[in-house]
């Protein structure tokens, strides 16, 4: 007889990535009606893009060269003979009966995007990005036995940007969608806000034991508004599949579901059409769109300064961790200011000594004084401060200010309340100080008095310390902050403590 020992399957989850990404052009992709999407229902709309027989289509230029841009901020490969084809399916918010999009010849193929992932470089790639144009908004209102057409959004361009199958963990696919919208934001082609509709992601999922290559059905999860809703409709989904594997029923045809943002569930929807049923065909209103190696090259251009090549300045040049780095690229307007703060920062230094030293000090030091200035603007910054409406006192006084935090002119806390008087009063840093009397006290006197009553106060401790227990010397250094009311230098007091437990 045979005994048969059935082992716990081990599962992996394949998770592949469609975004669709709304451009920020002045009009929308094939007609010059304007593209803004606050405009008052179906008034944005002419002939062109509600399907009127005999109207002609004229492509964006704006947006094919953002496609291109985005393309290449990608690391795809640019087809420089491109074309746009027609997408043949019927619904109500699609007045001409089809889309035009790109099948067989999309802008950019075969790129990648590389991540941080837990403290490791992680590469995903792209298999292809290609330019469409978006269908109008059905709106259904409840009780009605009717349902209301918006076509605004009907023929806005989009980019559709396709991940090959390579995440594996729903904060992996998380992470890759963020990345997108900070790149579409750098490259200024979209507000890509995922509330707004701007940034639409729909997920390929599907399990299969670890170890095997071979891919299993999947399933099509949509309806994914929040980055929140990415993660959890993931987790979901694969938990789902997993209870069917180990139930030995794992899919067996692909399907389509979609996120249910009340129930946190997916939930089936209609069965997916196959790419045969959309009877693609070249778009016969538009001749074959030729990007020239002097075109590709000035886009380029474009591309010069993405997240990566931030997040990188800022630990090469700086040396910030990835936390402070990552903090920062999220914010380019605080991120900026960052670099101005340091610059002023540096103009103390070099005032304080001679220009080389002030250099030699600064590459020994940057890194610990970087990290320092990068936490004090990303903790004690509010977000109500940041962002388009400009951060409320100049660089220069915040440079300052955060060089007399360095020198102990000033301790934190003091440096958060004179922050706050500056908003209030436009004052500077140096003059408020001493307005509200935060100087720091770094009179040796003044604080070797306190040691000496300390000490005195505290004789076992001083005896402990003397006896090698080193650590307890905090203690008192603890106790000297308490009794000047916390405006002692702690490096004068660090000093003070140690001399007078040498005597
Ligand atoms: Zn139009
Ligand atoms: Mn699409």
């Amino acid at each position: 007889m045979h005994l048969s020992v059935r082992k716990k399957l081990e599962l992996e989850a394949i998770i592949g990535l469609e975004v669709h990404v709304q451009l920020k052009t002045k009009s929308k992709m094939f007609c010059c009606c304007n593209n803004r999407d606050d405009q008052p229902p179906n008034s944005a709309i002419c002939p062109i893009c509600t399907g009127q027989p005999g109207t002609l289509p004229l492509p964006n230029q704006q947006a094919i060269d953002w496609a291109v841009m985005t393309a290449l901020a990608l690391g795809c490969q640019i087809n420089q003979e491109s074309k746009f084809d027609r997408k043949n399916y019927f619904y109500p918010d699609l007045p001409k009966g089809y889309q035009i999009s790109q099948y067989d010849k999309p802008f950019g193929f075969s790129g990648t995007l590389r991540l941080p992932i837990d403290g490791q470089e992680k590469t995903f790639r792209i298999h292809r990005l290609h330019l469409e144009e978006d269908a109008g908004k059905l709106i259904h209102p409840t009780g009605a036995d009717y349902s209301l057409v918006d076509l605004n959004r009907a023929g806005t361009p989009l980019m559709e940007i396709v991940s090959e199958p390579d995440f594996r963990t729903p904060a992996e696919a998380k992470a890759y969608v963020q990345e997108l919208q900070l790149i579409m934001r750098y490259l200024g082609v979209s507000d890509a806000d995922m509330e707004k509709g701007h940034l639409r992601c729909d997920a390929n999922v599907s399990l299969r034991p670890k170890g095997e290559s071979q891919l299993y059905p999947k399933s099509e999860v949509k309806n994914m508004n929040s980055f929140k809703a990415i993660e959890r409709a993931l987790a979901f989904e694969i938990e789902r599949q997993r209870g069917l594997w180990e139930d030995g029923s794992a899919p067996t045809t692909g399907s389509t579901r979609g996120w249910n943002e009340s129930t946190q569930k997916t939930e089936d929807q209609r069965t997916k059409e196959k790419a045969a049923d959309y009877r693609y065909f070249p778009e016969p209103d538009i001749p074959p769109i030729i990007i020239s190696d002097e075109h590709v090259a000035t886009l380029r251009e474009g591309t010069k300064a993405l997240p990566s090549d931030v997040r990188r300045r800022l630990r090469e040049m700086y040396g910030l961790d990835e936390k402070n780095a990552d903090g920062l690229v999220h914010d380019p307007g605080l991120e900026k200011y960052f670099e101005e703060v340091v610059t002023e920062f540096r103009g103390y230094m070099e005032s304080a000594g001679s220009p080389d030293s002030a250099r030699r000090d600064w590459e020994a030091t940057k890194s610990r004084r970087s990290q320092s200035i990068a936490n004090w603007l990303l903790n004690r910054i509010s977000t109500e401060h940041r962002g388009e409406h400009g951060l409320p006192v100049p660089a220069t006084d915040i440079g300052r200010m955060l060089w007399m935090l360095d020198q102990g002119e000033i301790n934190a806390p003091a440096s958060t309340q004179i922050y706050e008087a500056m908003i209030k009063t436009k004052k500077g840093p140096h003059a408020l100080m001493q307005e509200l009397g935060l100087e720091q006290m770094s009179d040796t006197g003044a604080i070797s008095q306190a040691v000496q009553e300390v000490m005195a106060n505290n004789k076992k401790v001083v005896a402990d310390v003397k006896t090698g227990k080193t650590a307890a010397m905090q203690f008192l250094v603890g106790q000297v902050m308490k009794a000047t009311k916390g405006k002692a230098n702690p490096t004068v007091v660090q000093a003070a403590v140690k001399k007078a437990l040498e005597q």
